[in-house]
């Protein structure tokens, strides 16, 4: 692309577009933004020629890299047959095949599988299937949530009152759902504590909360917060000591991003519901899924009118399912789990050194996520973060810390020579933006 035809797109964008978590006075008036006019691999290829590592997956979505060839010939394969048609009361081979795949990598007992669009209408789901399911099950006072301090859940407005990062939820106070927020568990010295909170708000609340919501081990937008499985494991247990219904949030966590398939699996536990997006539809096409237990499911049986009346224009979208699909089979074929944790190891190491640079207050890792903390103001305002990622951009990686938080979170697909090329360019930069 010429740098006529860049400038004329950019000043396109700067008149028009209005950019997701952007301040745009500052946007508009002091950014230059990547144009990227393809990607591959784990490179993003700007309209100016220069290569930029993609030190998120593009929000934590392209787990199988970029362009992957299989995912695309999945696609257009499918979009030569079949594009789009409804899910309602008619199907077509894609979902079946999908649902049937996902169910039998599933944590044990998660049967049925609910279609949607992306990680928030999959959490959507999972509330107004157990705020439903308790209202014509014989417990219509369980009608509030419990979630963790930090969390995040995405941004329709019936999730948002589960999230806790407080810039997401401050403009709609007032107006969000009953929800119950308790400590996140934080390190192990604060585990007690934490837990023992949970345990006295579900006691207490056992009367009225339909579901404890969780991301499983990681809390990803609080700033890659890692916790014990064991606060995840004990978290299972005093749901169903009260007949609580336990959601697993594991849009981010899913599909190898923490090592195993799931999250969950570091606790050795399954949800009564499990949320999954991103890293599900390899990052190509917006597609998410809820997976419901049986004993969920049979709650809806009988008569009509206690069906699930809800659903989307694109549930079970034939071009998603069959990508979806796709997916699954490059994990086995590719073995992408044993390459995540062959590659785990790299990250923790880097990370751990980081410790030692000047400007970092602590770090931490798990599966393919690293993370480091810049010391000053924390949260996800804070600027510091910001100087890190113009070093990194400077030496090609495309980094999008939170706030202070600086983090690596790849395709996990990344050959280790890109993968120790992302790690140095982090490390340079880190020490370059503390000068
Ligand atoms: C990203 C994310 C969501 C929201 O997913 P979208 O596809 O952006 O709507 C929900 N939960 C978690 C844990 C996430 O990381």
């Amino acid at each position: 692309m010429s740098a006529e035809e860049r400038a004329h797109i950019v000043a396109l964008d700067k008149r028009r577009v209005w950019h997701p978590y952007t301040p745009m006075s500052q946007y508009r008036d002091e950014t230059d933004p990547l144009v990227v006019v393809r990607a591959d691999g784990a490179r993003l290829h700007d309209a100016d020629g220069r290569v930029y590592l993609d030190a998120n997956a593009s929000w934590w979505v392209a787990a199988l890299g970029h362009g992957h060839s299989r995912l695309v010939a999945a696609l257009k394969r499918q979009a030569d047959v079949l594009c789009h048609t409804a899910l309602a009361g008619i199907t077509h081979a894609p979902a079946a095949e999908l649902a049937e795949a996902l169910a039998c990598v599933a944590p044990a007992g998660l049967a049925h599988v609910f279609f949607s669009d992306d990680g928030s209408t999959a959490v959507e789901v999972a509330m107004k299937l157990a705020l439903q399911y308790w209202a014509q099950n014989g417990r219509p006072a369980r009608k509030r949530f419990l979630a963790l301090e930090g969390a995040f859940h995405g941004e329709t407005l019936g999730v948002t009152a589960l999230g806790g990062v407080e810039v997401f939820r401050r403009p709609f106070a007032g107006v969000l759902l009953d929800c119950i927020h308790v400590p996140a568990p934080g390190d192990a010295s604060a585990y007690e504590q934490a837990f023992g909170a949970l345990e006295r708000a579900v006691r207490e609340g056992a009367d009225d909360i339909a579901a404890v919501v969780l991301e499983p081990v990681v809390q990803g937008a609080a700033g890659m917060r890692i916790y014990d499985a064991a606060y995840l494991r004990d978290a299972r247990a005093l749901c169903d000591a009260h007949d609580v219904f336990l959601v697993c949030d594991e849009v981010f966590t899913g599909y190898g991003r923490t090592g195993p398939m799931w999250a969950s699996q570091h606790a050795g536990i399954a949800p009564d519901l499990l949320c999954t997006a991103k890293g599900f539809c390899g990052g190509m096409l917006p597609m998410a899924a809820t997976l419901a237990t049986p004993r969920i499911f049979d709650g809806f049986l009988g008569d009509p009118d206690r069906a699930f009346y809800y659903g989307h224009s694109f549930c079970g979208n034939p071009l998603g399912a069959a990508v979806a699909r796709e997916v699954l089979r490059v994990f086995d074929d590719e073995k992408v789990l044993e390459q995540v944790a062959r590659k785990a190891p790299r990250i923790a190491r880097a990370f751990a050194g980081m410790a030692a640079l000047p400007g970092v207050a602590r770090t931490r890792s798990l599966g393919m996520i690293g993370a480091l903390d810049l010391a000053g103001p924390e949260g996800y305002l804070a600027g510091a973060g910001q100087r890190v990622a113009a070093e990194a951009r400077r030496r090609g990686a495309y980094l999008r810390p939170l706030g202070n938080v600086v983090y690596v979170s790849p395709p996990l697909t990344i050959s280790e020579p890109d993968l120790d090329e992302l790690l140095g360019i982090v490390q340079e930069s880190v020490r370059a933006a503390a000068q």
